[in-house]
């Protein structure tokens, strides 16, 4: 097993990753709201737990993975107050009931994640099978003196626990609830945060509880799911740039107020993408879902192949021009990769392409370095490796990438005897013996396949017949 580094967020640096149980790494990842159609910025964000489970297992670890499903129209947290259901909003355009609007954009999110190769989650817990799990961790909060509870409504006492802030650098004093919202006079202090809402009138989704019928805060939902599924302790937990605050800083608090003491050891997030400069949201409608990108005409793992050109960490634009290019290098990576794996010339160099191998596995055991490894793919593509070697790595490494790499388009067959005649003419090339690699070549073209030289080596094309 290789050791990794990951970026945590709670200490701002790269620390080395040491799973609680040697050779496994459990996972939480915060997971789609489904009212609406997930876009590519969320998918760029639910890539991030794909690529970290996809390296850890190419470098030996065992993963375990949840992801929640989002099914309680939470509001966003500073029009909490205020704002609309978002859930309830869909369920009157649509005239559909809450439940069948969760399980309609759950599959479509479930097919846009497939798109992008974002391999399936080990759980996908719905938090509306989770209310009791959330009721008992309030109970305790209140308990252990976190939480109070006025009118109905339960809120998070954020000054019984000093570290808030911590995990966004927020102090105290700066925590205000945002300033378009009505601060409930209620509250000890406005930054104080709700894990149980009082129903009001317009709700579909109502539970009973201690307190009388109401639902749970967005942040609880992911403290009792997390802790229901990987207990009271886990090694990395991820989600989006724009969960930092006040998503994972509230189900810190919470998590840890509760069991008192730490529960997730790394916080990872991805970062956002931008379109056209700004963020790419469902609430701004300027958003792309991957399946559009396929009605477009593209590939939607160039989407894919788009963002491993960045840090996971740091934004990234999205332009269609930018899309168009990353689908044209990955179509030509494809049929070079089908090129050398056809041409089938004398094996592996081994030491060279060990080092190569080496790098690979430095780059991404170096917090997902993704950027370095898509520059190693280019400087294999250029190297002086056999076909064999190149084609072997290429292919190894997209069980990382997940760029589909052997997925050429469909070839002719060689007919019978032109690979052994092909491998004489690249031997014959190797030792300089033109004549003979001429002769070979007229062969060749007899049987109907035309071979070209490139600074790469030889390439084969079968003639169309009539
Ligand atoms: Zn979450």
């Amino acid at each position: 097993m290789t050791s990794l580094r990951l970026y945590n967020t709670l200490t701002r640096q790269k620390e080395e990753l040491r799973p609680l149980q040697p050779g496994a790494v459990r996972i939480y990842s915060c997971g789609p709201t489904v009212y609406r159609y997930v876009h590519v910025g969320n998918l760029r964000t639910f890539m991030l737990p794909d690529l970290l489970r996809r390296s850890l297992e190419y470098l030996g670890y065992h993963t375990e993975q949840v992801m929640n499903i989002t099914d309680v129209g939470h509001l966003t947290d500073d029009t909490f107050d205020r704002g609309e259901d978002k859930m309830l909003v869909s369920a009157r355009l649509e005239s559909k009931s809450p439940e069948e609007i969760a399980a309609y954009y759950t599959d479509a999110f479930m097919q846009d994640a497939a798109l992008v190769n974002i391999r399936a989650a080990d759980h996908y817990p719905r938090a509306t099978r989770y209310i009791p799990k959330m009721i008992d961790l309030i109970s305790i909060l209140i308990a252990k003196g976190h939480a109070y509870e006025v009118g109905g409504t339960v809120y998070y006492d954020i000054a019984s626990f000093p570290s808030y802030g911590r995990l966004s650098r927020n102090t105290t004093d700066k925590l205000l609830t945002g300033s378009r919202g009505e601060v409930d006079p209620r509250k000890r202090h406005p930054g104080d945060f709700t894990l149980w809402k009082a129903a009001g009138e317009h709700r579909l989704q109502v539970w009973p509880s201690p307190w009388g019928d109401g639902f749970p805060g967005w942040h609880i939902e992911c403290s009792a799911m997390s802790m229901s599924l990987l207990g009271d302790r886990f090694d990395i937990h991820t989600g989006g740039a724009d969960n930092v605050f006040p998503h994972h800083e509230a189900e810190l608090a919470q998590s840890e107020g509760a069991t008192g003491r730490r529960v997730v050891n790394y916080w990872m997030h991805g970062g956002l993408l931008l379109l056209a400069g700004s963020r790419m949201a469902k609430s701004a409608g300027n958003f792309f879902r991957a399946t559009e990108l396929v009605d477009q005409g593209f590939d939607p793992l160039a989407f894919r192949y788009l963002a491993l050109q960045a840090k996971y960490r740091t934004k990234l634009n999205f332009s269609t021009e930018g899309l168009a290019g990353a689908d044209r290098a990955l179509k030509q990576l494809r049929e070079r990769v089908a090129d050398w794996a056809a041409r089938g010339d004398a094996g592996p160099d081994a030491h060279e392409a060990e080092a190569y191998e080496a790098r690979f596995r430095a780059a991404i055991a170096d917090d997902l370095d993704l950027p370095a490894a898509m520059a190693l793919v280019a400087e294999v593509v250029r190297a002086d490796l056999t076909a064999t070697a190149k084609a072997q790595l290429l292919r190894r490494w997209d069980a990382v990438l997940g760029l589909d790499l052997d997925r050429a388009a469909p070839r002719r067959e060689l007919p019978g005897g032109a690979a052994a005649l092909l491998a004489a003419r690249d031997k014959a090339r190797a030792a300089k013996d033109f004549q003979a690699s001429d002769r070979l070549r007229d062969e060749l073209a007899a049987m109907g396949v035309a071979v070209t030289d490139t600074a790469e080596g030889q390439r084969w094309r079968v003639a169309s017949r009539k």
